[in-house]
């Protein structure tokens, strides 16, 4: 089964992500944690998305369809993919159209988690102070001044594809503004389903 996990930063699409790679035998695609790794590692691909990640705009798409194709045809993404933070636009979602069918296999669900800027807002600037105060690495593109800018990239290129994936028939939609285990049994009922 391959899904997306559809939402704006913050939503809490990597932590039911995590969930269900632990539960369902998927695995967790997440194109974030990837560009971190990247940028850690100093590859060049890091060393080309590190500016573009911290000021909080979008890697070219040609970029991060590069990683997700060459991600997929690992053995561990043989019994499906949850996209975590993937596609973020429409030419990313035409994108992994043509790699799900090259690989005779298709999208089966996508699922959107629905929270308010407002709430999002909160959540990482929480996440940040947590962070700081446990004397762990902040991520640079969780501070407040960088923030607004993620979620204004989300609105602008990432939402639309709310309307696109319903009008495939593929869109489920969950509250994330309730607790993470609500959310998880929302999702893994939806997933019975499907
Ligand atoms: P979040 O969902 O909390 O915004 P991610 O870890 O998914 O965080 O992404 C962090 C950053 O990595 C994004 O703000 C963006 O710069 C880059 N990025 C991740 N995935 C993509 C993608 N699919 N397309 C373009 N840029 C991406």
């Amino acid at each position: 089964m391959n899904l997306i996990l559809l939402g704006p930063p913050g939503a809490g699409k990597g932590t039911q992500a995590e969930l269900l790679e632990a539960g369902r035998g998927l695995k967790q695609l997440s194109t974030g944690i990837m560009l971190r790794a990247a940028i850690e590692a100093g590859t060049p691909i890091g060393l080309q998305a590190k500016a573009i990640v911290d000021r909080g705009d979008l890697v070219p798409d040609e970029v991060v369809v590069g990683i997700i194709a060459d991600r997929l045809a690992e053995p561990d993404c043989a019994k499906g993919a949850i996209f975590d933070g993937f596609p973020r636009t429409a030419v990313q979602a035409d994108a992994l159209d043509g790699l799900l069918a090259g690989r005779n296999s298709k999208l089966d669900v996508v699922i959107q988690l629905e929270v308010d800027d407002n709430i999002l807002i909160e959540r990482i600037a929480r996440r940040a102070a947590e962070n700081e105060a446990a004397g762990r690495p902040v991520r640079s593109d969780d501070r407040p001044d960088v923030f607004p800018n993620r979620l204004a990239k989300y609105h602008r290129d990432t939402a639309p594809l709310i309307a696109h994936y319903r009008s495939k028939g593929l869109l489920k939609t969950v509250d994330g503004m309730q607790a993470v285990e609500t959310v998880a049994a929302q999702i893994s009922a939806i997933l019975e389903a499907v």
